[in-house]
């Protein structure tokens, strides 16, 4: 948090002052105050003229600054939320496939709204108010030993009780605002599920359960929120009957300073005033204290995302795929016990086609995943010509290649904006994805062509078409290497089969295919077959190796056809 006040620091230092001299001119009022009743008892009309004069421009000038207080910490606060959320977010994007697949998407969506909400509203917000109020509780000080010592000293022995207050409940807060954030974050979860399943809830009659579910979810978030609000009212509470007990210990010492001849009438009421500057701001003080600190944990977290963005990558860049990719027994599981492939032996050469084929959930995803450099935690090898993949930076491994995978995911914006994805390419080139894709007739089609909106996730289209969409998306990037998981499983055969067609011929492409067609035409195409079976590397080969022998892809061949 310091880092943004010392980015901010022209800004906050302007706040600080103007809050500052507002404070100051507030405080100062008791003495106007005591100055007036005096002078309405002296019964001088002179005076008092000039006093009205006076506290007219007094109050204006006062106005201002407070207006001037007030406008300055909220745009010192809009500009650190700015860089705080911005931080947060690169973060966020800046995570490895690998650890951003650790957390929910929408634990994600929960710190950059939830925790950063809440970043302002218990430490920004707190932070402008202690210092306002320290400078207020100061002065005020000041001006009591000014009016009378011995008032003062009992106000200091009231003031040190409170003091004892926010000790007292500060750890427990602290530990019931961090809960609160994490039941925060399942809360947006939860909701992202539901919503994201709405057709499913229609469809299946699930709106009761549904209901149940978020009820279930709504009241443990509330109860949490209500176990912190407890203690803040408990702490709002104990310090508001202190302040309190301040104000009468001044007013009846005060009352018997006038009979004893003391003091004043206009010292008294100086005095109320000017305790209560003492009580209240120590109030806010007290009460604003834990409430930065509780918020401490959470600081932490965003300290953790946003470091994401500045750690910059020690390792080679993956420019290293001249000659070939190969894997030597290679092995991963997702949950540290079950593997999901196992002992696997393959070589990519470059420019050279590839299948992958096996029952559901034999690891061939897996495989294409880990050889594009999504996971780091395989045992065995994964070279990219002779450099070991860890050595590489996973970023630039994760460029080298493009993948379709059966559910793609499309911006909410136009369909050149889902092929570009916001980088400039010449209309040749566009042209030639969108032909190569065979998205040509469908585009001619819509009335507004390339700039026709897609809608959330590509809902205005249909599955064949968010996946041309994707293959477009692909080809214009001219990676080296194009994976399509299942990529054209939701066209139409004879469309599929042209878009795989085309992508055969693209001479320096290297394909990776995974499909479940098995069209005998295209199979005879590619370089190699890879057949899997549970986890493992059963069978590989080219087509006519592979099916005029007594082989285990032959016989799922014959069963598929
Ligand atoms: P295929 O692509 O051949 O259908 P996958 O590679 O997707 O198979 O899956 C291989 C095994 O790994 C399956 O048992 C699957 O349930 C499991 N698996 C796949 N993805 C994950 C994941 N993200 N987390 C945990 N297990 C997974």
């Amino acid at each position: 948090m310091s880092t943004y006040i010392r980015k901010n620091m022209l800004l906050f230092i302007l706040t600080i002052l103007s809050s500052v001299i507002a404070s100051l001119g507030y405080v100062f009022m008791a003495v106007l105050l005591q100055q007036l009743l005096d002078i309405a008892m002296d019964k001088n009309i002179h005076q008092f003229i000039r006093m009205v004069v006076f506290s007219i421009i007094y109050f204006v000038a006062l106005g201002f600054s407070l207006y001037l207080q007030s406008l300055l910490s909220k745009k010192v606060i809009c500009k650190i939320m700015l860089q705080i959320r911005s931080d947060v977010f690169q973060g966020t994007i800046n995570h490895s496939i690998e650890d951003f697949e650790k957390k929910n998407t929408a634990d994600y969506i929960s710190v950059v709204t939830n925790d950063v909400k809440m970043l302002e509203d218990h430490f920004l917000l707190p932070l402008f108010e202690v210092v306002q109020y320290t400078v207020i509780f100061i002065s005020s000080f000041v001006l009591m030993i000014y009016f009378d010592f011995i008032v003062t000293i009992c106000v200091v022995a009231a003031i040190a009780v409170m003091f004892l207050v926010p000790g007292l409940i500060g750890g427990t807060l602290e530990k019931r605002q961090n809960k609160f954030s994490s039941k925060l974050a399942d809360f947006t979860v939860s909701l992202k599920d539901m919503l994201s399943g709405f057709e499913i809830i229609k469809s299946y009659s699930m709106t009761k359960s549904v209901i149940q579910r978020f009820d279930k979810v709504n009241s443990e978030t509330i109860q949490s929120k209500y176990s912190v609000d407890k203690l803040l009212a408990l702490n709002e509470g104990l310090s508001a009957f202190l302040a309190l007990m301040v104000q009468i210990v001044v007013l009846f010492l005060s009352a018997y300073f006038i009979i004893s001849g003391r003091i004043t009438v206009g010292t008294l009421l100086g005095m109320v005033q000017v305790s209560s500057n003492l009580a209240n701001p120590l109030i806010m003080i007290f009460t604003n204290i834990p409430k930065m600190k509780s918020v401490q944990p959470i600081i932490e977290k965003l300290k953790n995302i946003s470091k994401h963005s500045t750690i910059p990558s020690r390792k080679e860049n993956a420019d290293t795929f001249q000659s070939h990719i190969s894997a030597k027994d290679l092995s991963f599981s997702y949950d540290g016990t079950t593997e999901a492939i196992n002992g696997i032996e393959c070589l990519i050469e470059k420019g050279k086609k590839y299948v992958i084929v096996g029952k559901s959930g034999c690891g061939k995803s897996t495989l294409i995943k880990l050889l594009s450099g999504y996971y780091s935690t395989y045992k065995g090898e994964i070279l990219y010509d002779d450099a070991e993949l860890h050595m590489l930076d996973k970023d630039s491994v994760v460029q080298l290649s493009s993948i379709i995978h059966q559910n793609i995911y499309l911006f909410d914006e136009t369909i050149y904006d889902n092929i570009c994805l916001h980088e400039h390419y010449p209309e040749e080139q566009i042209k030639k994805a969108v032909e190569d894709s065979g998205l040509a007739e469908f585009i001619s089609e819509l009335p507004t062509g390339l700039q026709y909106r897609v809608g959330e996730n590509g809902s205005n289209l249909s599955g064949g078409q968010k996946q041309r969409i994707a293959v477009a998306r692909a080809l214009i990037r001219n990676k080296p290497i194009l994976i399509l998981d299942e990529g054209t499983s939701a066209i139409d055969m004879q469309t599929a089969y042209d878009i795989e067609n085309r992508l055969l011929k693209i001479e320096n492409l290297t394909l990776i295919t995974i499909t479940h067609h098995l069209d005998p035409n295209l199979l005879d195409k590619y370089d190699e077959i890879f057949y899997m079976e549970n986890g493992h590397m059963k069978e590989r080969g080219s087509f006519k190796q592979l099916i005029n022998t007594p082989t285990s892809f032959s016989q799922y061949y014959h069963l598929k056809e």
